[in-house]
C-alpha cells in the first residue's frame, strides 16, 4: 500500500495519505485531512532517501511499521522490500537481493541481520583491528 507524506502549505501540518494502489495515487488529488486544502507539497519519504547499505533494514522496519505489520512474517516483509525496491526504481545490490530472498524463505530479520554484520554497521567506520 503506497503511503505518502505531504506538508500542507495552508495550515502547515504534515499530512499522511495512503492509497490502495499506485494507480489510485496517480489519479488522486491529495488534499489536507485537516483543512481540506489541495495546496500540498510532497515530502520525500524516509523510505525514499534511505538508500545506504546500513539503513536498509531500518527502511524495512519503517515500512513494516507504516503498513501496521507488527507481527508480519518474514515472507510478508520480503514482499514489502521488493515493493520498496520497485518504488525506488533502482538496483539495491546483491546484499539487498539476498536479504529479500532469505526473508521470502521464512528467515527472521534478526537472524539475517546477525549473519550480515555489514548491514548493521555504517560502512564509513572502516575496519577495527
Ligand atoms: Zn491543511
Amino acid at each position: 500500500m503506497p503511503i505518502y507524506e505531504y506538508r500542507c502549505k495552508d495550515c502547515g501540518r504534515k499530512v499522511t495519505l495512503s492509497y490502495r494502489t499506485y494507480a489510485e495515487y496517480d489519479e488522486a488529488t491529495p488534499t489536507c485531512t485537516y483543512c481540506g486544502s489541495a495546496n500540498l507539497v510532497r515530502l520525500i519519504s524516509r523510505v525514499a532517501i534511505v538508500r545506504s547499505e546500513e539503513a536498509r533494514l531500518s527502511a524495512l522496519e519503517d515500512m513494516a511499521a507504516g503498513a501496521d505489520l507488527d507481527d508480519a512474517d518474514p515472507r510478508t516483509l520480503g514482499r514489502l522490500m521488493r515493493e520498496m525496491s520497485r518504488e525506488l526504481g533502482e538496483d539495491l545490490g546483491d546484499e539487498f537481493d539476498e536479504v529479500v530472498s532469505r526473508l521470502e524463505a521464512g528467515e527472521s530479520p534478526e537472524s539475517i541481520e546477525k549473519s550480515m554484520p555489514d548491514l548493521a554497521e555504517p560502512s564509513e567506520q572502516g575496519d577495527v583491528e
